[in-house]
């Protein structure tokens, strides 16, 4: 590790860039995938080298400043004021390995799913990637990560094998089961709190069969849809994970036309079995007569993008999320009667994932985040036009809330908390203080800004 004393000369000892307040790229340097987070660190690095971030987690504590490392900026609104603080863009650090025959990826920290999911797909695998294609590997594992194939695999921070990072004395590790188990345990699920992560390893799963997409109906039908949907749900094994959404879609031309500026509500799934089978499981919702159905045999690449995330940054948006512990009838029914229709909610999206399964089952040798505890994760969003508009959405995400207040279990979850939240929601009470433990141990100074920040004790 190199001592150094300005932010000039470490500017030019990288490989990559350093780039100051007023150097000529500093907007584009200190953007973030949500475009209306307004970041203004001290200094942004964009390393070109796991050694670049050694240099710039070295240096800054002499310099007086943070370390706040971020892969793509979708979970920017979530970091706090960044003016004591290095911006370490891993978005550099770029390469994926796939061993087909271990059933194992190397990703750089850099890496987003797609560089991921397009080589697994083609190898017949998959990792587990959530709904968006660009979400950075890295941000998304540590925080745990609740994808398409959770209820059958569970969480991905639980199939990571191996990570390097660099920790806030500047030294490069690789921790696994074998080595500094207990960082290694708080990194998968705990968060970017303990270290600059470099490169993740993980286990891929085979996918023989695929058949996913979803049933639309016009939303004046979610009263007959919505619990049709729960009612399915307990008779469905864990090789099937469902959404239930709905939609008010905005007109853009990204949205395929069947569902461009429409009102509906939906099911969606990912069925890891084949056509038969999975139409079989299906029946009783075909049953209602879609007036959409895109269900087909899909190579495992399809998911990423099933739910027709955004895959490029966003001018802004809302977001909010609970944990209920169930859904019955009631739950529903307040569901729609606050963002249904006929309510004129301004959200674009209301969505329940189905939880359980491999979700609630903690894995031996699980990580800080072992499960999610609880039934359903709801989630609403919408993209404001302006300041009116997000304030009508805020708002109404805190009626539904308010609503269906008696089936919160209090629990939230790292990745769905956009806003700066208390960490202690995120973990058991035992688990939160283990991390507490960790984060004292490897960075007793603080050094490393990450979201939702866990004190030292
Ligand atoms: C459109 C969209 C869809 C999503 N879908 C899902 C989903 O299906 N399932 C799910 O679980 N989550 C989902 N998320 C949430 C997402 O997983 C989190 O926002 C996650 O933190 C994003 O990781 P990132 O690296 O892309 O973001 P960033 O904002 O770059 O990073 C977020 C945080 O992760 C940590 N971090 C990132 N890179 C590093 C690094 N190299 N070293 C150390 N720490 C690091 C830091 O604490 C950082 O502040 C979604 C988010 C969006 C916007």
């Amino acid at each position: 590790m190199f001592r150094t004393t300005t932010l000039d000369d470490l500017k030019e000892r990288l490989t990559g860039r350093l780039v100051l307040p007023g150097d000529p790229g500093w907007d584009a340097a200190r953007a973030a995938w949500m475009l209306d987070v307004d970041q203004r660190p001290a200094a942004v690095a964009l390393p070109a080298t796991a050694a670049d971030v050694a240099a710039v987690v070295g240096a800054a504590g002499g310099l007086g400043l943070r370390v706040a490392a971020q892969t793509t900026g979708h979970h920017a609104s979530a970091l706090a004021p960044l003016h004591d603080t290095i911006l370490l863009k891993t978005s550099g650090l770029t390469g994926v390995e796939i061993d087909a025959a271990a059933r194992q990826a190397r990703a750089a920290s850099g890496s987003v799913w797609l560089d991921v999911s397009r080589p697994a797909s083609a190898a017949g695998l998959a990792g587990l990637a959530g709904s968006s294609p660009d979400v950075g590997v890295a941000g998304y594992t540590l925080g745990g990560g609740l994808g398409w194939l959770a209820r059958r695999h569970g969480l991905a921070a639980n199939s990571v094998t191996a990570i390097e990072l660099v920790t806030a004395e500047g030294r490069p590790r690789r921790v696994d089961h074998r080595h500094d188990p207990e960082l290694f345990w708080a990194l998968r699920g705990g968060g970017g709190r303990f270290g600059a992560v470099t490169a993740l390893e993980f286990r891929l799963y085979p996918v023989p069969e695929l058949y996913a997409g979803w049933l639309a109906w016009p939303w004046e039908r979610a009263r007959e849809v919505l619990p049709a949907w729960a009612e399915w749900l307990p008779s469905l094994p864990d090789e099937v994970t469902s959404i239930g959404r709905l939609l008010q879609v905005p007109p853009i031309p990204e949205i395929p036309a069947a569902f461009r500026g429409r009102q509906l509500v939906a099911v969606e799934a990912a069925m890891l079995c084949d056509q038969d089978s999975g139409a079989g499981l299906l029946r009783p919702l075909r049953a209602l007569r879609p007036e959409i159905d895109t269900f087909a045999a899909v190579p495992p690449l399809a998911l990423s993008h099933l739910h027709m995330d955004p895959d490029g940054p966003v001018p802004g948006g809302v977001g909010q999320h609970r944990l209920l512990g169930d859904l019955p009838a009631a739950a529903i029914d307040a569901l729609l009667e606050t963002a249904g229709p006929g309510t004129g909610s301004p959200l674009h999206s209301i969505e329940l994932r189905q939880l359980g399964g491999a979700v609630a089952r903690p894995a031996p040798g699980a990580g800080a985040l072992a499960t999610l505890d609880a039934a359903f994760m709801l989630f609403g969003a919408g993209i404001p036009g302006g300041p009116e508009d997000e304030a009508a959405m805020e708002a109404r995400l805190g009626v539904l809330f308010e609503r269906l207040q008696a089936w919160d279990t209090g629990r939230r979850y790292n990745n769905f908390a956009k806003e700066p939240d208390d960490p202690r929601a995120f973990f058991p009470a035992d688990t939160y203080r283990r991390l507490r433990r960790v984060k004292a141990e490897v960075d007793p100074d603080d050094l490393f800004l990450a979201i939702h920040p866990i004190p030292t004790p």
